[in-house]
């Protein structure tokens, strides 16, 4: 689904990511985990194609296709899915219209029928109960004056909706009490399928209670400095991350 081969990345000429490798696999959730300002959100906004971010060098290759070639739309279109740390308010911008005009540009995409106001609205109410999301807020302006969980909640709600190949979740899970956190959990793990993979980001194993990942991954200063199992999650939680730089520097 996705391989990541020696990826640098600068943002105004700062090298963030340096020299970092990733295969994720078809029905995979990987878990990457890492101290902060390790290059976390940076992995997240260059996969989905965010302005800003340069990469120097390196190769992504996202079902067999060079992924940087494609515009961000493209890629969205193509399946990846972002669901951002801190999601965009969008004042003025209606939420239900913004959802069905998301889910329509992909359907179209697909060479699927656009969906009319009538089943649109069918499929969100289901959708909303699913992620426990109130429904007046389908008619409010998007995230604004949202709290930090309805934020969480909307973005697993358009996530749903969209239906993605390669769902991203940069810190899905920051700033949610347990019970936002089940509830996103749920949301997330009702999407794992064989044909879907997750890269969920998180800084806390807690998360990963919830969501048993398949594998897990250390980020550090730009690049993955170690893998291995749920077992590794555990491990964090108890060491902390400065054995890792030990370990390294070793
Ligand atoms: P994480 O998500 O792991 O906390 P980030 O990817 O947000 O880390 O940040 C990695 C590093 O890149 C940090 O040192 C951060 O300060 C820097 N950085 C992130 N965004 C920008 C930006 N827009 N301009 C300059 N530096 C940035
Ligand atoms: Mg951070
Ligand atoms: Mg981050």
């Amino acid at each position: 689904m996705l391989s990541i081969k020696n990826l640098h990345v600068s943002i105004e000429d700062k090298p963030i990511l340096n020299g970092l490798n990733l295969e994720i696999g078809t029905g995979e959730v990987h878990a990457i985990m890492g101290p902060n300002g390790s290059g976390k959100s940076t992995l997240s906004y260059v996969l989905s194609g965010r302005e800003g971010y340069e990469v120097t060098e390196g190769q992504i290759l996202y079902e067999g296709e060079d992924l940087l070639e494609l515009e961000t739309e493209e890629r969205a279109h193509k399946g990846i899915f972002l669901a951002m740390q801190y999601p965009v308010e969008l004042p003025g911008v209606n939420n239900m219209v913004f959802l069905k005009e998301s889910l329509n540009a992909i359907r179209r995409a697909r060479g699927e029928e656009e969906l009319d106001s009538v089943k649109f609205m069918q499929l969100v109410k289901e959708k909303a109960k699913m992620v426990k999301l109130d429904e007046k807020l389908l008619k409010r302006s998007v995230n604004a004056g949202f709290s930090g969980g309805e934020k969480k909640r909307n973005e697993i709600l358009q996530m749903a909706l969209l239906e993605p190949k390669l769902a991203l979740l940069d810190e899905t899970d920051s700033g949610l009490d347990i019970d936002a956190l089940r509830i996103v959990a749920e949301g997330v793990n009702a999407l794992r399928s064989p044909e879907r993979s997750v890269v969920l980001v998180t800084h806390y194993q807690r998360l990963l209670d919830y969501i048993q990942p398949d594998h897990v991954h250390v980020l550090s200063e730009g690049r993955i400095v170690r893998s291995g199992g749920k077992e590794l999650a555990h491990e964090l939680e108890e060491k902390g991350y400065s054995w890792l730089k030990e370990g390294a520097a070793a």
